[in-house]
């Protein structure tokens, strides 16, 4: 008898949500002929930016093969040819490798890179019939030149409104909210420590004269 009884509670359960789905016109997302826009921080696969003259963004400095939790980034560096640079640096990613089914996503490669190169983007149909096509090579992860570089760390996570195609004018005032936010969080001594890292060339010593004006 309980069971009976629990069966016809499941199935009033399911007619009760169908009636309410249809009276409401909810229907799901017919994907993939239809796809829903994703929030402005989404983070799916990575990009690596270019600068606006084209050349790679990339220095070769391993620092976010170095913090990735998952190994999933591979990249060798080489000499950056004087009569025909690929990036602005010394060197350059000779070879810049992503494993998609790897990366767990975490973002914490955007965040260590120091020029801005990776961004992640709204790119989510990573799916495939083979482990070697979810590896990315540079053909795959650079965006074409051309394509404006946009804010892709600290304030990417806490500045959504300011994101994509933006220019890059707004680190000064971002930093003062970084500085704003570590006095807040009384870290005065963590942002000290690590402010030098955060600050695009130039801008550290700006901030410091305007500090000492006011
Ligand atoms: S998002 Fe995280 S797991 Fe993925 S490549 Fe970057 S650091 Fe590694
Ligand atoms: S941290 Fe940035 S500049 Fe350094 S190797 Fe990675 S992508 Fe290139």
């Amino acid at each position: 008898m309980k069971g009976i009884f629990a069966l016809f509670k499941g199935l009033w359960i399911t007619l009760k949500h169908n009636v309410k789905n249809v009276a409401h016109n909810t229907f799901t997302v017919q994907y993939p002929d239809e796809k829903r826009d994703l929030p402005p921080r989404a983070r799916w696969a990575l990009r690596l930016q270019r600068h606006e003259d084209g050349l790679e963004r990339c220095i070769a400095c391993q620092l976010c093969a170095a913090i990735c939790p998952s190994e999933a980034i591979y990249i060798e560096g080489g000499e950056n040819p004087l009569d025909n640079p690929v990036s602005k640096g010394e060197r350059y990613a000779a070879v810049w490798m992503w494993d998609a089914a790897r990366c767990i996503y975490c973002g914490f490669c955007v965040e260590a890179c120091p020029d801005e190169v990776i961004v992640m983007s709204d790119v989510y149909e990573l799916a495939t019939d083979s482990r070697e096509k979810l590896i990315w090579d540079k053909d795959r992860l650079f965006v074409p030149p051309g394509v404006q570089p946009r804010q892709a760390w600290l304030g990417y996570y806490r500045r959504a409104e300011d994101l994509d195609g933006k220019p890059l004018e707004f680190p000064a005032r971002l930093h003062e909210k970084e500085m704003e936010y570590a006095r807040a969080k009384e870290e005065p001594k963590k942002f000290e420590e690590k402010k030098e890292f955060m600050f695009l060339e130039g801008e550290y010593e700006e901030l410091i004269k305007k500090e000492n004006r006011t």
